[in-house]
């Protein structure tokens, strides 16, 4: 291991859990490519390892790099476990997409998203490289996946889990998030759970609020769910937080678009049940004329919707979470 130069966190290549000694928690930078002069760019690790036997736990965050509440949930994490305690281990990337993160935006420098190319290619552009070597240096020694996303820009979330609901273990590790929805989604190809899923890594996917910006309460409840994830595995002996929330379950959703461009209003909050029929949008033109009204396609409650007013044709609306019954 070699010191990166400015700070003392030591350089690695891969994570090696038994770098880290029994009852401690490690820092180190994961060099995964390197830029243009040469220069590594690394992934930050942390590693709390437990006295005890048990799995790893990896729980991910800004693999769009502009959604930042998974960060503060990692950090408070580490700093609330106590190692000795620990059976098992938790890896913590509180920043998956490194060059996205430095630009404050969602995608790679190269323009691509990250979350739609994984498990990336061995030889291929920098995006793909960076995503092969991200499942096989990081991905790969996990047992369990959280990965912690928010709403894109322009958009704003409930607090929602999508998991397959299919699978037990992944279907109570979704529960217990204590989330306002879980929605029902198979892992889609290209996304680091479904990589993960592939793996038959056990991965779920946390959306924690809004781009851009720290949460707090939603912060919390990330913490929370982590934690209960950790009692659920036996890594832990506190109790499961109370699940006070009535989470709604989804079988579904989908997304509605605007067919014409100009200034949008969404109608609707998030969480609220909606009747099939029910107007949720209108748009006007510049010169404040009603040019067309949205109106919900089924019944369903509102996951996300959009808060930006300018929009051209093939605009988001909302994301109509489909009620399970
Ligand atoms: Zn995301």
């Amino acid at each position: 291991m070699q010191m990166n130069g400015q700070s003392d966190i030591p350089q690695i290549e891969e994570i090696d859990i038994t770098n880290t000694a029994k009852g401690s928690i490690g820092y180190y930078w994961l060099k995964l490519i390197s830029d243009g002069f040469g220069s590594p760019i690394n992934v930050p690790v942390m590693v709390a390892r437990g006295m005890g036997d048990g799995p790893i736990l990896g729980v991910t965050a800004a693999v769009h790099g502009n959604e930042l509440n998974g960060i503060p949930v990692i950090q408070r994490l580490f700093n609330e476990i106590d190692a000795k305690e620990l059976r098992g281990t938790i890896v913590g990337i509180p920043v998956v997409n490194i060059p996205a993160f430095i630009r404050k935006k969602r995608r790679f420098n190269d323009g691509v998203d990250l979350n739609h190319i994984m498990p990336g290619k061995k030889d291929g552009n920098i995006s793909s490289v960076y995503a092969y070597r991200f499942i096989e240096r990081i991905v790969k020694k996990f047992d369990y996946l959280l990965d912690l996303h928010t709403a894109s820009t322009g958009r704003i979330n409930s607090y929602y889990v999508r998991a397959d609901m299919s699978q037990t273990i992944v279907q109570k590790m979704a529960l217990l998030q204590n989330a306002d929805i879980i929605v029902h989604n198979p892992p889609s190809d290209g996304t680091l759970r479904g990589a993960a899923d592939d793996l038959q890594i056990p991965a779920i996917t946390l959306e924690v609020g809004n781009p851009s910006t720290f949460q707090k309460r939603l912060i919390r409840s990330g913490v929370e769910g982590v934690h209960n994830v950790l009692c659920h595995l036996d890594m832990v002996d506190d109790e499961i937080a109370d699940l006070d929330r009535d989470t709604v379950i989804c079988s579904a959703s989908k997304w509605i678009y605007m067919d014409t461009g100009g200034l949008l209003s969404v109608n609707v909050e998030l969480r609220e049940v909606l009747k099939k029929g029910q107007k949720i949008a209108e748009v006007r033109n510049v010169f404040g004329t009603k040019i067309k009204e949205y109106f919900a396609p089924e019944d369903g409650i509102v996951i996300g919707k959009s808060i930006s007013p300018v929009n051209q044709t093939g605009g988001r609306i909302l994301h109509l979470g489909i009620i399970k019954t």
